[in-house]
C-alpha cells in the first residue's frame, strides 16, 4: 500500500502537471494563432526594420523569445516561434540572445520587402565625403543606438581640420541620434546648426502612444552625463529630452525642413523651407518615416494643421477635417468622431477609397450612415483660415467651421532622396 502510494501519487502529479502543461501551451497556440490570422487579414505582415528569422528545424518551442519580446510580436505555433504581429517588431533584437538553442537571427527586408540600407564606412561617412548618416536611417533601429552612434558620428566630424564654411555641421533631425549629436556638437565647440521639420523634439519617440512603456538602455549624453534608464514611459522620455533642451540648450531650429543639398567644391549647401546655409558636413539623423506630403494650399503653415494624428482627445467638441484616402485618414477620422462633441469632416480627392482594408471600408460605410462624419470624395483643399477651410467640389467652393486638420496624405521617404543625390543605398531582402 505505501509503496503503491509512494509510486502512484508522483505519477499522477505528473500527468496533471503534463495535462495542465498541454492545455495551456494549446491554449497559448490559439492565442497566438489568431493574431497572426488578424495580421495577415489585414495585410500586416512586413516587419519594418531588422526583425527575427527562427530557423524551424532547430526551434523547440522555449517561448523563451515570446516572454523576451517587449512588443508582444513573437508567439509559438505548433511548438514554433513565429513573428505573429510583424509590424510590432522595432528591431529590438532581445528575442535572438533569448533564445536558449539560437535558432533566431535577426535580418533586414524580407524576400517579399526589401528594405533600402545606405552604405556608411565605420565614421558613419557615406560615399559622399562630408555627408554622414546616424541612427535609424542607417539601418540600426533602438534609441540607443541611435544615440551612441549621434555622438559618434560628430565625434569623427569634430576630429576634422575645421573649414572656411559658416558652419562646420548641419545636423538634420532632432530624434535621438539628432539630439545626441547636438549635444557631442555642443561639447566639440563646433560651428554648427541642428535643422527640425517639427515643432518636438525627440522625432519617433515623440510620436508613441501615450504611456507606452519604452525599454532602453542607459545612455552617455556629452554635457549631461548618464541616463540610468531601462523602462521608462514615454511621458518620462519626452520629459529627459525637455530636460536636455533646457540644460545645454542645444541650437536646434524647429519648424525647418531640409528640402535638398548641393555640394560645392568643398562642402555643401543645405536648402531648407526656411533659407540655406554653408557647411563643411552634414549629419543626417532623419530616421526612416520621411517628410509628409503637404497640401500646398494657401494658410497650411497654421499650426491647426498636422500631418499625424496623436492624441484624439485633444479634438473634444470641436471642427475638424481629415484629409486622405488611406486607412491612417479613415482610423484618425474615426477616432475623432469617436470624441464626445466633435465634427469631423472626411476629405479625399479621389472617387473611391481602393486602397483601404475592408474593415475600415464597412467602418466608414456605418460612421457616414450614422451621421458621426460628413464625407467628400472628390474634394481638394483650397484655402485654410484659422477657424474656417474652403474645399473645392466640382468646380463649387465648399466653406467649413474649422478647428483643426489632420493631413494623412502619404510621405516622401528618406532613401529616394539620398539616391538623388549620389548616396550608395543597397536594398536588403532578409539578410
Ligand atoms: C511604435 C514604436 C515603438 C518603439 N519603441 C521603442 C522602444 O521601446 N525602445 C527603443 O529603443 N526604440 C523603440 N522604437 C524605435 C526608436 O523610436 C527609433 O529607433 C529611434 O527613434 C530612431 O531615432 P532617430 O533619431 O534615428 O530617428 P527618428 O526618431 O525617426 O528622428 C528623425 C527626426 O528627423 C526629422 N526629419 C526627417 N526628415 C527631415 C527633414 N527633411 N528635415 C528636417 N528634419 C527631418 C524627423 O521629423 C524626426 O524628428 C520604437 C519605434 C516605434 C515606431
Ligand atoms: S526584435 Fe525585438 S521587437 Fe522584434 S521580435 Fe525580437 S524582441 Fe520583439
Amino acid at each position: 500500500m505505501s509503496d503503491l502510494f509512494y509510486y502512484l501519487v508522483p505519477a499522477i502529479l505528473v500527468v496533471i502537471f503534463i495535462q495542465f502543461h498541454l492545455h495551456f501551451s494549446r491554449k497559448q497556440y490559439q492565442k497566438h494563432a489568431k493574431v497572426l490570422k488578424a495580421a495577415e487579414e489585414e495585410g500586416l505582415t512586413e516587419p519594418p526594420s531588422l526583425h527575427p528569422v527562427v530557423d524551424l528545424s532547430i526551434c523547440m518551442g522555449s517561448g523563451a523569445c515570446v516572454r523576451s519580446c517587449p512588443e508582444k510580436a513573437l508567439g509559438v505555433i505548433d511548438g514554433k516561434g513565429v513573428l505573429i504581429n510583424p509590424t510590432h517588431c522595432i528591431g529590438h533584437g532581445a528575442c535572438a540572445p533569448a533564445c536558449p538553442v539560437g535558432a533566431i537571427r535577426l535580418v533586414f527586408g524580407t524576400a517579399k520587402r526589401g528594405i533600402e540600407i545606405p552604405e556608411v564606412n565605420p565614421e558613419f561617412e557615406t560615399n559622399l565625403k562630408g555627408i554622414y548618416i546616424a541612427g535609424e536611417l542607417g539601418g540600426m533601429g533602438l534609441i540607443r543606438n541611435a544615440v551612441r552612434q549621434g555622438v559618434q558620428a560628430v565625434n569623427n566630424i569634430a576630429a576634422l581640420p575645421r573649414g572656411k564654411f559658416d558652419h562646420d555641421l548641419v545636423i538634420v533631425g532632432a530624434g535621438p541620434a539628432g539630439i545626441a549629436a547636438s549635444l557631442a556638437a555642443e561639447a566639440a565647440k563646433l560651428s554648427y546648426v541642428t535643422i527640425e521639420q517639427e515643432d518636438s523634439l525627440g522625432g519617433t519617440t515623440y510620436h508613441y502612444p501615450r504611456n507606452k512603456l519604452v525599454m532602453t538602455a542607459p545612455m552617455k549624453l556629452p554635457l549631461i552625463g548618464e541616463i540610468k534608464v531601462r523602462e521608462v514611459s514615454k511621458e518620462q522620455l519626452m520629459e529627459i529630452w525637455q530636460g536636455v533642451l533646457e540644460k545645454a540648450k542645444p541650437a536646434v531650429r524647429f519648424s525647418e525642413r531640409m528640402e535638398g543639398i548641393t555640394p560645392e567644391t568643398e562642402g555643401f549647401t543645405i536648402r531648407t523651407n526656411k533659407g540655406a546655409y554653408r557647411t563643411a558636413s552634414i549629419l543626417l539623423a532623419i530616421g526612416r518615416r520621411g517628410t509628409p506630403r503637404k497640401l500646398g494650399a494657401p494658410g497650411e503653415e497654421h499650426p491647426k494643421v498636422v500631418y499625424r494624428l496623436i492624441e484624439a482627445e485633444q479634438y473634444k467638441n470641436k471642427c475638424v477635417l481629415v484629409v486622405g484616402g488611406g486607412d491612417s485618414a479613415l482610423e484618425a477620422a474615426f477616432d475623432v468622431a469617436a470624441e464626445p462633441g466633435s465634427v469631423v469632416a472626411l476629405s479625399y480627392r479621389g472617387k473611391a477609397f481602393d486602397r483601404v482594408k475592408p474593415k475600415n471600408r464597412q467602418r466608414l460605410e456605418d460612421a457616414v450612415a450614422a451621421n458621426q462624419l460628413n464625407l467628400l470624395m472628390d474634394s481638394t483643399v483650397k484655402n485654410i483660415t484659422p477657424d474656417s477651410v474652403t474645399l473645392m467640389r466640382a468646380g463649387e467652393p465648399i466653406e467649413l467651421a474649422n478647428d483643426a486638420i489632420i493631413v494623412c496624405a502619404g510621405g516622401e521617404l528618406p532613401t529616394p532622396f539620398l539616391k538623388k543625390i549620389g548616396i550608395k543605398v543597397e536594398a536588403r531582402y532578409g539578410t
